[in-house]
């Protein structure tokens, strides 16, 4: 039975740090007789590669790794493994950029998406015939590069992250947010269609209205349901340029209430391009931040002096950071005396507002910028002990007090910490994802990197969550992590029921991303 399996599979997966050596005898013979093997790679290089990601905090070494040219290639290793016997786990690996393992498959066999990949954007196919615009892109794609595919018919995807170097399938399995996710929702609200092969290791398309239940699964699932082939991404006209901001706050409530304030003007996606921001994120700063952090290369050398001067005095500062898209077509541009209205009855410190103007594709890509400065320092593959909340908007001034002044503060160690809130309505409860029950909550990104004292940083981690618990603040990790399977049920909620019924009904033997470990550890 599955939970039969599921137990049985514990025993093989067990995520240390240190050497372990590939057992190619745990796949069965059948597989290795088949055509299939010639796309094996069981050498430790490809092992080893199939064994880290950028958390770089665990390891699990999959007995083989599969490169696969087809979609037709991922469903017969699927099939091989739930017609046998003696079934092994499989794992689908993006880009790797989980923290905790999630994409590992400990003595299976790890999926490298990215062989897939068509030459010269071969898997990004534009709609672009009007009202209907879509991009047919392959699930091993990154966005950076469906960036530029889309781009060269004028069009985007509406929703991001902010960081490009993360595929389709990887982002999607979790749900995807950026700035924009309070006015568009997540990137999981914006797919149409896709293609995926279950854990049965058939092929089947999907969407709201064709095999529905496969398709509100996958979205936000883990990786548990099946792995994405194709996801037909929804598309608009795309804007030129991006007036982007940063303002400056001192007192953590004015600065959520603006923040709350500015994302309610597009709660109903209505009201044409002027009726509010396109992107709204915000982020807590404190003196030792400000240096290394990848996100503030928006700064001039003068900004950081100043902006620095005031953190040491005030011990912590929060931005607001706001992005208006505009076009240079038909004419003048608004978008200052538009910016201008929108800032009107803030509260940000008035001398402290620090504004640029960069191109659409520099604006979305800002990040690779920090990832190439943090490289060439040596300090980009490193550990990443990283914690991602969703808390509901009732208790972000609770999680302020105990977190930002308290936790943190106490620890020298801030790193770039992101907070920002989102409309829940536009997400989809029948879907995967796991959000607070309230009708705005807050993500709270704490993204820290480590040399050495990593092990430190997950025990703050640890108290953050703890005081979370004692508080009674319910809260939701994103790209989740969890040791037991309380917590996992915790973590669902009353979505635990559907979510089980769904793993038995679509992998009903256990065998997808088990690196996520809620149906690998003890049941
Ligand atoms: P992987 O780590 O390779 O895989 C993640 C999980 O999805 C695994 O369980 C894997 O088995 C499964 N999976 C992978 N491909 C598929 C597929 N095709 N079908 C089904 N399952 C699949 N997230 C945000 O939402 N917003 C951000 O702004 C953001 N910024 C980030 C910045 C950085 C620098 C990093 C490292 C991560 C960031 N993330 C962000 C998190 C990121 O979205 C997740 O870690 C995501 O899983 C990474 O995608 P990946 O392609 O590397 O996936």
């Amino acid at each position: 039975s599955f939970f039969f399996v599921a137990t049985y599979m514990i025993s093989r997966f067990i995520s240390t740090i240190g050497e372990q050596k590939p057992r190619t005898t745990m796949l069965p013979p059948d597989l290795l007789a088949m055509d299939l093997a010639k796309k094996l790679r069981f050498d430790p290089h490809a092992t080893n590669l199939a064994s880290t990601d950028f958390g770089n905090l665990t390891r699990a070494l999959p007995a083989a790794v599969l490169y696969p040219s087809s979609q037709n290639d991922i469903a017969t290793l699927i099939h091989s493994s739930y017609s046998s016997h003696l079934p092994f786990p499989i794992a689908a690996k993006g880009h790797g950029h989980s923290i905790h393992g999630q994409a590992m498959a400990y003595n299976g066999v790890v999926i490298e998406m990215g062989s897939l990949d068509g030459k010269d954007g071969a898997r990004i196919n534009v709609s672009s015939i009007p009202p209907l615009f879509f991009a047919d892109v392959g699930g091993e794609q990154l966005w950076i590069d469906v960036l530029h595919a889309t781009l060269r018919h004028g069009l985007a995807p509406l929703s991001w992250t902010d960081y490009l170097y993360l595929t389709v399938g990887g982002t999607l399995s979790n749900a995807g947010i950026s700035g924009q996710a309070f006015r568009h929702g997540p990137q999981i609200s914006n797919v149409y269609e896709m293609d995926v092969v279950t854990g049965k290791g058939e092929v089947v398309k999907c969407s709201r209205q064709l095999n529905s239940e496969l398709y509100y699964a996958v979205l936000g699932g883990l990786g548990q349901f099946g792995i994405i082939t194709r996801a037909r991404i929804a598309l608009e006209p795309a804007p030129q340029r991006v007036r982007w901001l940063r303002l400056l706050y001192v007192d953590f409530s004015a600065f959520t209430k603006d923040q709350e304030y500015l994302i309610s003007l597009n709660a109903d996606g209505e009201g044409g391009p002027t009726n509010g921001f396109d992107y709204l994120e915000g982020s807590v700063v404190n003196d030792e931040s400000l240096i290394n952090n990848w996100r503030s290369s928006f700064f001039s050398k003068g900004d950081h002096r100043r902006i620095s001067a005031l953190a040491a005095h005030h011990s912590i500062i929060y931005f607001l950071e706001v992005s208006k898209y505009y076009s240079h077509f038909g004419g003048p541009t608004t978008v200052d005396q538009d910016v201008d209205s929108l800032l009107k009855g803030l509260s940000f410190l008035p001398d402290r507002v620090f504004s640029n103007d960069v191109s659409y594709t520099d604006f979305l890509n800002r990040v690779h910028q920090g990832e190439l400065k943090l490289r060439a320092q040596g300090l980009w593959d490193v550990p990443h002990p990283w914690l991602n909340l969703f808390i509901p908007k009732s208790r972000i001034l609770d999680f302020d007090r105990g977190v930002f002044r308290g936790v943190l503060k106490r620890n020298a160690t801030m790193g770039p910490v992101l907070v920002y809130p989102m409309n829940q309505d536009k997400w989809e409860n029948t879907m995967s994802a796991v959000t607070p029950d309230e009708e705005v909550f807050y993500t709270v990104g704490l993204l820290r990197s480590a040399a050495d004292n990593w092990e430190l940083l997950e025990d703050q981690n640890r108290e953050i969550l703890s005081f979370c618990e004692e508080a009674g603040i319910e809260c939701k990790q994103y790209l989740p992590h969890y040791e037991t399977k309380a917590q996992w049920k915790k973590h669902f909620g009353q979505k635990w029921n559907m979510f089980v019924d769904r793993k038995q009904k679509f992998d009903p033997k256990g065998l997808l991303s088990p690196g996520q470990r809620i149906f690998t550890l003890s049941m």
